[in-house]
């Protein structure tokens, strides 16, 4: 049978968490049914990520490297993934589905006239059709869909899937040779601009504080950022705090923010509007501090404190800095 390929990415020189979620769990699905894992990294000065990537459950190894590469680029990945798949006729395409995951997962999708499977958040394989599950109507529903025709291309919801333990094992590398045409080549990154404080990412986040329209005011979000720093927590907003100014856009959590998945989600000021809920309900644990007992979030947090934010926060934070 033929293999599964996992599309892996990398960010600041590390392998991304949600890349080694996607391998393990390609790794799983192999092992049950016989199939050969093959992970494909992208990029440049990638290589050495080859007996990482073995480890943790990769059978073989192909790597597209080079200038290039250097920088995500919907063209060239699409040439690299559609040489892959040329080359390796997988039964299954994993991806993480991140950013760049979703929208390489909708061009070769395209490029492949197949549909994606998109934000799955589990897989399985029987009678030889890939079957997942994954929210819709912003996270109110959960639909089983089949994968009908090959490659199944599934992107799977960060830290939804276990990462497997890492095993002592030597696989084979190869290189793949990608020719990219004049037509890929015409988009290129002009600039990159990284923000200036070094952040926890929200998707990958163990723990997100975040704040609302209760906040009242940009500033008053310092009782956020202490919280969440004692907590080595990422900060997150709702989009109200949002379309306020208070916080950038990639703070916000919800049906047009970003979709977490955190083992505890502390939402200050925050109504529980259902667009924010479909961002950041499939959390393992949600606390919610709202003055209003009517408030929605109450509906979905597992432990609610009725009271005022600004002095639930600075006391749950003072608790937190005492020595155990
Ligand atoms: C197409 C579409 C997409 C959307 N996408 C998103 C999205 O991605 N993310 C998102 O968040 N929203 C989204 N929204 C907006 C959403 O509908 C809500 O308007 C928004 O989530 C409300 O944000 P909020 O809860 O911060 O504000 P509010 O609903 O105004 O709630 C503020 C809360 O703060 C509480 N509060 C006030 N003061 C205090 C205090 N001192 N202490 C404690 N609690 C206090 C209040 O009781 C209230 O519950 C979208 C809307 C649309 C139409």
């Amino acid at each position: 049978m033929q293999p599964i390929l996992v599309f892996i990415e990398t960010s600041d020189g590390q392998l991304r968490k949600t890349s080694l979620e996607a391998l393990s769990e390609a790794k799983r699905i192999g092992r049950n049914i016989n199939v050969e894992v093959i992970a494909l990294i992208i990029g440049d000065k990638i290589a050495s990520f080859a007996n990482e990537l073995s480890s943790y459950g990769a059978d073989k190894v192909l790597v597209a490297e080079g200038g290039d590469f250097k920088d995500y680029n919907t063209a060239k990945y699409t040439r690299a993934l559609l040489t892959a798949v040329n080359k390796t006729n997988p039964t299954a395409l994993f991806l993480s589905a991140t950013p760049s995951g979703k929208d390489l997962s909708a061009s070769i999708s395209a490029e492949l006239k197949l549909s994606a499977l998109q934000d799955c958040i589990s897989i399985s394989y029987e009678n030889g059709v890939f079957t997942v599950r994954r929210p819709v109507y912003a996270g109110k529903a959960i639909i089983t869909v089949r994968a009908l025709k090959t490659p199944a291309i599934i992107t799977l919801r960060p830290k939804v899937f276990a990462v497997g333990v890492p095993e002592n094992k030597n696989v084979s590398v190869g290189n793949l040779q990608v020719a990219l045409t004049a037509d890929d080549q015409r988009v290129g990154l002009k600039e990159t601009v990284v923000t200036a404080q070094k952040k926890v990412e929200l998707t990958e986040a163990d723990i997100i504080v975040s704040g609302g329209r209760g906040m009242k005011a940009g500033e008053n979000f310092k009782v956020i950022e202490e919280l969440a720093q004692v907590l080595n927590a990422a900060v997150g907003a709702s989009r109200a705090a949002v379309d306020s100014g208070w916080r950038p856009h990639t703070d916000q959590v919800g049906q047009t923010g970003k979709t977490v998945c955190p083992t505890l989600y502390i939402a200050c000021g925050i109504s529980g509007a259902i667009q924010h809920l479909a961002g950041m309900s499939s959390s393992k644990w949600i606390v919610a501090i709202n003055k209003d007992p009517e408030s929605p979030i109450f509906k979905v947090a597992n432990y609610g404190v009725v009271g005022d934010l600004f002095e639930v926060v600075p006391a749950l934070c003072q608790e937190l800095k005492k020595p155990c």
